[in-house]
């Protein structure tokens, strides 16, 4: 038996931790006009849009987003919308936590490749094998990198 208290938490962190699709409306609004249908997930090439309880939400474990549109074209609802994002589909960027191996001193590149726009650069470091950094500058937040990497060292935040 789930008590209010742990329903409400489990609601709150729900709401701070759901990576919406790309063009969502900020996340009281979103919640508001979906309606859970579910249409942006059954559209998605790369299937990387799941049900969470009522709600889609964004999984990068699956596959990358290559920012098609197919999601926001198919909401009939106003819950994804292009033209209410102008500064394009998310804010989200790619992050490397300490668990990176590289970081942690043992050669690997892997996060490299995926990337399509060549945004995590490799610095040549002393006593060590190169450091993986983002360049958040030119970070789309697509998430290609995160499945590949074998620690699981990469989130989107
Ligand atoms: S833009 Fe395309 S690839 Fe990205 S989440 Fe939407 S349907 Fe999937
Ligand atoms: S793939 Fe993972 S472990 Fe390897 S360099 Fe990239 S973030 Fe670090
Ligand atoms: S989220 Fe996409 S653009 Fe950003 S570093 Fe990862 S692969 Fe590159």
């Amino acid at each position: 038996m789930v008590s209010r208290r742990q329903f409400l938490w489990g609601d709150f962190k729900a709401r701070r931790t759901s990576q919406r699709p790309p063009w969502a409306r900020p996340e009281e609004i979103f919640r508001a006009e979906c309606s859970g249908c579910g249409e942006c997930i059954a559209v998605c090439p790369t299937r990387i849009i799941v049900q969470s309880g009522r709600y889609p939400e964004v999984d990068f474990k699956h596959g990358e987003c290559t920012f098609c549109g197919a999601c926001a074209a198919t909401c009939k609802d106003g819950a994804l919308r292009r033209d209410a994002c102008p500064d394009g589909p998310w804010a989200i960027k790619a992050q490397i936590a300490e668990n990176c191996l590289a970081k942690k001193g043992v050669e690997c590149r892997v996060c490299g490749d995926p990337c399509p726009v060549a945004a995590i650069r490799f610095s040549p470091r002393l006593g060590g094998p190169p450091m993986a950094e983002v360049d958040t500058g030119s970070c789309t937040g697509c998430g290609a990198c995160v499945a590949p990497c074998p620690v699981a060292a990469i989130s989107l935040a």
